[in-house]
């Protein structure tokens, strides 16, 4: 069994000697002890406790140790715990009926993995076997996890060190009017032009070599920018005309993040293929998965889909997503996230954003926020270089955690994504602690 709890040193020291960690260069790492976490909060070992503004991951959409969640794993740990996915069980097909429930109309049949890396692959791999083709294009400013092919379709700079497999991935710039790679004057023309430039380049790649795009419909860790309207609707007329499978990545947008159940639910599109994972079960048990449309499917009716995986739909996952979701449902945490977007978060961060002159840019929605810091507004100069980060990025993060709050920072980017269940006060809590701490960021900016 595992050792009981301990004042955290135990751990800390075995942690260093043996576990090696992701994204890090081990030598410097000094990980924070968690030795329990209960709905928005999570406590270090010597019993300090924190608002988790982070959803981890951004993958706690129902907050931490659910008791429904709890109880559906232990239920299903009792009953069987593993079997081939070549069985039908109740807790797989349970799960992918509430799934399917919730993906637009026409996208039936999931398949299962265990996080958001693969169920990218796999989407890409039936769209080229779908298509016959064989080239994918994604945007830069986008993250798809690190497998090979969804690092490779990665356009951030975790990708640079990986890009050895890159033989069909193209990139292209997406709409971000803060930072338009095309000039605009408005959300209207950001979204034309954006437009044109998906066009030219599938015209120069060869459309008839295309097999799909793969888009986040909200890029997350890229930094949080809702697409402008009919943006979406253009990339799926775009994808219909020459023949192309639209993919939407929503591993970090679904499952309740934006304020719906998936975000493509705000822009009324339909992709051929959506990959999710993170919310569908909020992590407690590692699931993700592809959604597909009835039209791919039937691609392979009659021909073997050459992949699998040994724990494709494992039960224990499974039984969490049942449990997340239909708790969910029942709690309206979806229309809560909605609500909090709406009426905390969204007007807070403004507010925040007229005091800070470090603060560039607003922008989200739902329980899905981002902050561009910058030491020069009218410049928009990033308080932390593409792909790094800096003294003051660090002095932000360790202030808030001093006053209890775990704030997640990408670069020179603060993400405000708080459980979808956060209550109202609870969002302001956290915010009153993010706005003392930005008053030492501004002493960074002009
Ligand atoms: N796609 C998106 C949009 C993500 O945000 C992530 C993870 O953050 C992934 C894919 C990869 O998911 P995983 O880390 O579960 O492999």
């Amino acid at each position: 069994p595992v050792p009981a709890a301990d004042d955290g040193r135990r751990t800390y020291e075995l942690d260093r000697a043996h576990v090696f960690h992701s994204w890090s260069a081990q030598a410097a790492l000094d990980p924070m002890v968690i030795s329990k976490a209960q709905g928005d909060h999570v406590w270090d070992a010597d019993g300090n406790r924190y608002l988790d503004f982070t959803s981890q991951l951004v993958n706690t959409n129902i907050g931490h140790q659910h008791p429904a969640v709890v109880q559906a794993i232990r239920d299903q740990a009792e009953e069987l715990c593993t079997i081939a996915p070549s069985h039908a069980n109740r807790a797989r097909s349970e799960a992918a009926r509430l799934i399917a429930e919730r993906t637009p109309e026409g996208l039936d049949r999931v398949f299962f993995t265990n996080g958001g890396a693969e169920a990218v692959e796999n989407a890409v791999r039936m769209a080229r076997l779908h298509t016959g083709r064989h080239k994918v294009l994604s945007r830069y400013r986008s993250y798809h996890g690190s497998t090979s092919t969804a690092i490779n379709l990665t356009g951030d700079p975790r990708r640079w060190p990986n890009d050895t497999g890159t033989a069909g991935v193209v990139h292209f710039f997406g709409p971000f009017r803060y930072r338009s790679p095309f000039y605009s004057d408005s959300e209207e023309q950001e979204c034309e032009r954006a437009l044109a430039h998906l066009e030219q380049t599938i015209a120069f790649e060869g459309p008839a070599t295309i097999a799909a795009i793969v888009l986040e419909t909200v890029p997350g860790t890229a930094g949080i920018m809702p697409p402008p309207p009919g943006y979406l609707q253009g990339v799926r007329e775009i994808c219909d005309r020459h023949g192309i499978v639209y993919i939407a990545d929503e591993v970090m947008s679904g499952f309740g993040r934006t304020g719906h159940w998936f975000a493509v639910d705000h822009y009324g599109v339909r992709p051929d293929l959506i990959t999710f994972a993170k919310g569908v079960n909020s992590g407690y048990v590692p699931l993700g998965g592809v959604a597909i449309s009835d039209e791919i499917a039937r691609t392979f009716d009659e021909r073997p889909y050459p992949g699998g995986l040994t724990y494709s739909g494992h039960p224990l996952a499974c039984a969490a997503a049942v449990g997340a979701i239909t708790a969910m449902r029942d709690d309206g945490i979806v229309a809560n996230a909605a609500e909090i977007g709406a009426t905390v978060l969204g007007p807070g961060l403004r507010a925040l954003a007229e005091r800070h002159p470090v603060i560039g840019d607003v922008r989200g929605l739902g329980v899905f926020w981002a902050l561009e810091l910058v030491s020069d507004r009218a410049a928009k100069t990033p308080l932390a270089p593409y792909g790094g980060t800096s003294a003051a990025m660090r002095e932000l993060t360790a202030d808030c955690a001093k006053a209890g709050l775990l704030l997640a920072t990408t670069y020179h980017r603060v993400h405000v994504v708080p459980a979808c269940t956060i209550t109202a006060d609870l969002a302001r809590e956290g915010l009153a602690i993010l706005d003392a701490a930005l008053e030492r960021t501004d002493a960074h900016a002009a």
